[in-house]
């Protein structure tokens, strides 16, 4: 680590990444500092999904920025497969990435997370994989250990706890950016004020994705765009999935659509779940996610059509954010519609949706027509792979089943960065979700314990 007065390390963003850096490095006895924008988990609240108001579009949004990060939230899926949930694999290889999986899993164990694995019997998922093939559809392993979001929010208490133990915490600390003198990163600024440190991590998540784009272009670190991912969040009676979800939990599906060829792929599954907003950059989304004992009836996953561009045009996420606010122009939000009503090219009334024997888990949602606000490209995608998943599970593309939109995935721009994930500018680093290196909780904790661990050095203990 580099001698400066001040902290050895300091991490920007107290999600999945940051919390685990700062474990590592406050651990190993590296005197360290988190900032975080956002609150503590208590002090976290949201209009909306914590009392009767709609979503205030509060600055930063509750539920994306503080202790937990967008994870604090979430369903607590630890996908526990190298291939799903990120690209670390590409920068640190795929045994170190496994052992990095075992290492960051057995830590949220041992802070709360239970025994059970999904989806880790060969036996059971045969029969499924054939069904998929049959479908057109290949069936990815991925076993996954579910938290569910209430037992999340209890393992990210005891972390907190343990981590306020070896490093400092702050709150409403939103870092304003790097500083970078003599080639190297010295600190940080927050406000007018400059806080030293010898090395600094930045794991600032997807809603930090605008400012780590700005940090980047300051300190001349180079980045590439990351493709976006376009679609909708499909909701279904929950016994249609019932024999798959019970096996799984989740499904990964990919599916090559027959018009035009592109990959489209299930994503984060939520067996008797709910969908809930999200908001990125003033754009309402959705997203979803299932507590470990309040179940609903419904099922949601999204449909998500994987969008890279060529020349000339190199904005995935100015496209995303467009398809996003064209919905929320049409629906003052996002957009509800029966799958029915979709192929039969007709908008979904308050009417229609109001005969649905399971009334939409997005409670204020407007119905409408996505085909007025998807292109048609991703609309066409979207209803060619409902129809193969209809094969793989029947009824799935029936009149019980409903699409809401625009789901849209900004995958922030990758940072140019090293083995041990440091950028081309000594002493700064970058882990998790907002530098482009990780899409989901495991591998964004373990890009946080491979930069802190290549601060430390090979000794592993603080300098
Ligand atoms: C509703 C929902 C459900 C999900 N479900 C799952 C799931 O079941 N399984 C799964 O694997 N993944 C899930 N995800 C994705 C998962 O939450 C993310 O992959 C993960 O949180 C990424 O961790 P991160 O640390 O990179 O970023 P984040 O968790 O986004 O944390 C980044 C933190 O940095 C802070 N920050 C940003 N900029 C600054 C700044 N300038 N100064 C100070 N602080 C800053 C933010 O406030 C935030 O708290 C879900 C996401 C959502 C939104």
């Amino acid at each position: 680590m580099g001698a400066v007065s001040g902290y050895d390390a300091i991490v920007v963003g107290a999600g999945a990444a940051g919390i685990f850096a700062a474990r590592e490095l406050g651990r190993a006895g590296a005197r360290t500092l988190v900032l975080e924008r956002g609150g503590a988990l208590d002090d976290r609240r949201c209009p909306r999904r914590d009392g009767p108001d709609p979503c205030r579009r509060c600055v930063p949004c509750n539920l994306l920025a503080g202790w937990g990060g967008a994870g604090a939230y979430s369903d607590g899926k630890l996908s526990l497969s190298p291939q799903v949930g990120g690209f670390l694999a590409e920068f640190v290889g795929p045994p170190e990435l496994e052992s990095l999986i075992a290492y960051v899993d057995a830590v949220y164990r041992e802070h709360g997370a239970p025994d059970r694995v999904h989806g880790a019997d060969p036996a059971a998922l045969e029969p499924l994989r054939e069904r998929a093939g049959a479908a057109g559809m290949v069936l990815v392993e991925n076993p996954v250990r579910h938290m569910g979001t209430e037992v999340c929010r209890q393992v990210l208490e005891r972390l907190h706890h343990e981590v306020a133990g070896v490093a400092e915490i702050r709150f409403g600390a939103p870092c304003d950016g790097v500083v970078v003198r003599g080639g190297r990163a010295q600190g940080v600024r927050c406000g007018y004020a400059e806080i030293p440190a010898g090395a600094v991590v930045l794991a600032p998540g997807r809603s930090g994705t605008g400012w780590v784009a700005a940090v980047a272009a300051e300190a001349g670190v180079p980045t590439r765009p990351n493709p976006v991912d376009v679609g909708v969040r499909v909701e279904c009676p929950a016994r249609l999935l019932a024999d798959v979800t019970d096996v799984l939990y989740e499904a990964k599906l990919y599916y090559t659509t027959p018009t035009f060829s592109d990959e489209v792929r299930t994503f984060c599954m939520n067996p008797r779940g709910e969908v809930v907003h999200e908001v990125y950059d003033g754009c309402l989304t959705v997203n979803g996610h299932a507590y470990a004992e309040a179940r609903s009836d419904a099922t949601n996953f999204a449909l998500l059509v994987k969008t890279a561009f060529t020349e000339p045009f190199d904005d995935p996420t100015a496209y995303g954010r467009s398809v996003a606010r064209l919905a929320n122009l049409l629906g003052g939000g996002v957009l509800v519609q029966r799958f029915a009503d979709l192929t039969e090219g007709r908008r979904s009334t308050a009417e229609r949706i109001a005969k649905l024997a399971i009334p939409p888990t997005l409670h204020d949602a407007t119905p409408g027509d996505l085909a007025f606000a998807l292109p048609h490209r991703h609309l066409q995608d979207v209803i060619e792979t409902l129809y193969a998943l209809d094969v793989f599970c029947p009824g799935l593309a029936g009149d019980q089943t409903i699409l809401y939109g625009a789901e849209v995935k900004f995958y922030s721009n990758r940072l140019a960065l090293d083995r041990g994930l440091q950028t081309p500018v000594p002493g700064l680093y970058g882990a998790g979700d907002g530098v482009g290196v990780s899409r989901g909780l495991v591998q964004a904790s373990a890009s946080g314990v491979w930069a802190a661990r290549s601060i430390l050095g090979p000794g592993g203990a603080a300098g």
